[in-house]
């Protein structure tokens, strides 16, 4: 899809780890969650998150895994179109609540790049087995900032959602599988 525009791509780099690894981005440190490093273009997933994916969540399964670091790929994607930069510059100039707004976008859209990673994987590979994008939303439902807000003080509190709500996370990632383009994933308009 790079290609396709002109654009080059490079390939992040992956780093699995259990208790705790240094990044560009400061010290990973277990229970943290996946997460990606702009400053050195690698996706960092500790494993203890899939544990909790599938202990604490009820959301195991290889699709499940390989959703989640789709979506921080996803992030990847957004830094090489410079589309996280134009996020940073804009939230500068709004209010704490407005520039959470754009980060929710911004992760909505993950979920959505997530979903174009999984619709093209399929047609080149055919990966997708029985059950798979059932697991993937599975996951992207479990981990919504509702149901985790929610799970862990009994509440959720919308301001301070910072990945969208599990219906949110689903609805943008069904969208990148099943429509598959770039434009599909306009989480800003
Ligand atoms: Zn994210």
């Amino acid at each position: 899809m790079f290609a396709l525009q002109g654009k080059r791509y490079q390939e992040p780099k992956l780093v699995l780890f259990t208790d705790n690894a240094g990044s560009a981005c400061g010290h990973a440190q277990a229970a943290m969650g996946p997460f990606y490093c702009p400053g050195d273009n690698k996706v960092y997933i500790d494993l203890g998150f899939y544990q909790q994916l599938k202990n604490n969540h009820n959301a195991p399964g290889d699709f499940a895994q390989a959703y989640a670091i789709a979506h921080e790929v996803g992030h990847h994607v957004q830094t090489l179109l410079g589309i996280s930069g134009q996020v940073r510059r804009a939230q500068q100039n709004l209010s704490p609540s407005e520039a959470n707004k754009l980060s929710v976008r911004l992760e909505l859209q993950a979920d959505c790049f997530a979903g174009l990673w999984a619709h093209h994987t399929d047609k080149a590979k055919q990966i997708l087995e029985q059950g798979d994008v059932e697991e993937a939303l599975h996951a992207a439902s479990a981990i919504g900032d509702d149901r985790l807000q929610k799970q862990a003080r009994g509440y959720a509190s919308p301001e301070s959602f910072t990945h969208g709500t599990s219906r949110q996370r689903v609805d943008w990632f069904k969208k990148g599988l099943i429509e598959g383009t770039l434009q599909s994933c306009n989480t800003f308009t």
